[in-house]
């Protein structure tokens, strides 16, 4: 039986910072993860760039060494905005494998949990099976890096506003052979806006990001929305959202935020397992929508659909303090701060005009609303954290989940040295 000082189920953003900086610290640290790959949404999610958020540098170790090593594999820019968090989403595989080989982290991919056993108030160790074999790993400490909370649900524990509708999810792609400069003159001719549609130029190189959605916001794009809607080109739903960014390092690629999934039934995986295909679908009407009404498209195809569904909202954890709407206004620092953040509230409807992007202050969020308020060394980091959904929705983003993997790490090492 192999045994840890802590042991890491998922292995996304929230998941490698935990393992990089818990490594680091001396920690005999293994994770584990079902794909083949790190990185999760931010990788098999084709999730980029990550969102910009004032962070006060309260654990941001992770994010800072993630940077550089991307910059070597040419899987970064910095965008005009200052925003560091532009990656390559499948290079950035191969920079996460290198940064936590090289910290001695046991990798287990392919693998996942199928039981949990405890004792009293802890968990004692974990069945893995992978397609070689099962194996029973015990730690002194875990972390549940999941995003759905997967060993939380294995002991069956009760989540959080559980019966409430959560986000919608979205399936990403990416289109290639688009000619970026003939794009960018393109947009910008139709929206002057630049807080929705910008770019800049990067070692000669010109990136850009635009939006639409189909609430009443006046956006510019809309005329070729709605025309592409009365020609039967794109479905109703097909314009509930729609973000572009360029990719890092891959000339000529535009990655898509877009289509939203339509909602699918709570518990019900094969309504669930239709929207996917629904999904599918509408990145294909996406693709010829392209290619017919964007200048720079013409010879563009599409060259990836993410192989992770970009789910937003799951199981979010009771924790021993939940952090609340309240605490993201309350912009004084509580005693130990592990995350600071100024991303908005984001809370994503399928229903028109019922999205939310709502400022808030500077807000700060403390261990307690990561640590499980049942099991004494079990942790949660990401997007499963112990929030309420408005709080969830302004935390979930890339940034905040790896101050959060980082500060269960600093968290453990402490109890180490106590
Ligand atoms: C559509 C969409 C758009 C977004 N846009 C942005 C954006 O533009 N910028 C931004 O910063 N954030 C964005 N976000 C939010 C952000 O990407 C995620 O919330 C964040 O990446 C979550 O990281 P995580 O580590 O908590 O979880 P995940 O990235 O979901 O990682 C969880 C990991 O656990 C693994 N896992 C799950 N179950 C098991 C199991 N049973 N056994 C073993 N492993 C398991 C998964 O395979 C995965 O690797 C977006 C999210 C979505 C869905």
């Amino acid at each position: 039986m192999k045994k840890y000082d802590l042991l890491i189920i998922g292995g996304g953003v929230s998941g490698c910072a935990c393992a990089y900086i818990a490594s680091k610290l001396g920690l005999k640290t293994a994770l584990v993860e079902k794909n083949n790959y790190l990185g999760g949404l931010a990788t098999g999610g084709l999730v980029v760039p990550v969102m910009k958020s004032e962070t006060s540098g309260i654990n941001t170790e992770f994010f800072s060494d993630l940077v550089l090593n991307a910059k070597k594999y040419n899987a970064q820019i910095e965008y005009s905005d200052g925003n560091k968090g532009w990656f390559n989403p499948n290079i950035l595989k191969i920079v996460l494998d290198d940064m936590l080989s090289k910290n001695n982290v046991d990798i287990f991919f392919e693998t996942y949990p199928t039981s949990v056993s405890k004792s009293e108030n802890l968990v004692k160790g974990i069945e893995l099976s992978s397609n070689m074999l099962s194996l029973y790993i015990e730690a002194k400490y875990y972390l549940d890096s999941t995003g759905d909370s997967k060993i939380f649900q294995l002991l069956s524990e009760d989540f959080f506003e559980n019966d409430e509708k959560k986000q919608p999810s979205s399936l990403r792609f990416i289109m290639s052979g688009v000619d970026i400069k003939k794009l960018k003159n393109f947009l910008i001719k139709i929206d002057k806006n630049k807080d929705v549609t910008n770019y800049c130029k990067i070692n000669g190189e010109i990136h850009l990001t635009s939006a639409y959605t189909w609430d009443d916001k006046g956006w510019n794009l809309a005329p070729i929305f709605n025309n592409a809607l009365k020609n039967g080109d794109l479905e109703p739903h097909d314009t509930s959202y729609f973000q572009i960014f360029t990719v890092a390092g891959a000339v000529g690629s535009i990655a898509f935020n877009c289509p939203r999934l339509p909602d699918y039934a709570q518990n019900d995986p094969l309504d669930y397992s239709k929207k996917i295909i629904e999904g599918r679908k509408a990145i294909y009407r996406i693709s010829l929508f392209m290619k017919k009404y964007f200048e720079g498209f013409e010879n563009a195809y599409i060259s990836q659909i993410a192989d992770m569904t970009g789910v937003r909202e799951s199981n979010k954890i009771m924790a021993v303090k939940q952090l609340t709407y309240n605490d993201l206004f309350c912009e004084k620092p509580p005693k130990n701060p592990i995350l600071s953040g100024t991303y908005p509230i984001d809370v994503h409807s399928n229903e028109k005009n019922s999205s939310k992007l709502l400022k808030t202050g500077k807000y700060y969020m403390e261990i307690s609303s990561l640590k499980s308020k049942n099991y004494s060394n079990l942790y949660a980091a990401g997007r499963n954290l112990g929030a309420d959904k408005l709080a969830h929705s302004a935390l979930r983003t890339q940034l905040s989940c790896m101050s959060m993997g980082e500060a269960v790490a600093r968290e453990i090492f402490l109890q180490f040295e106590k």
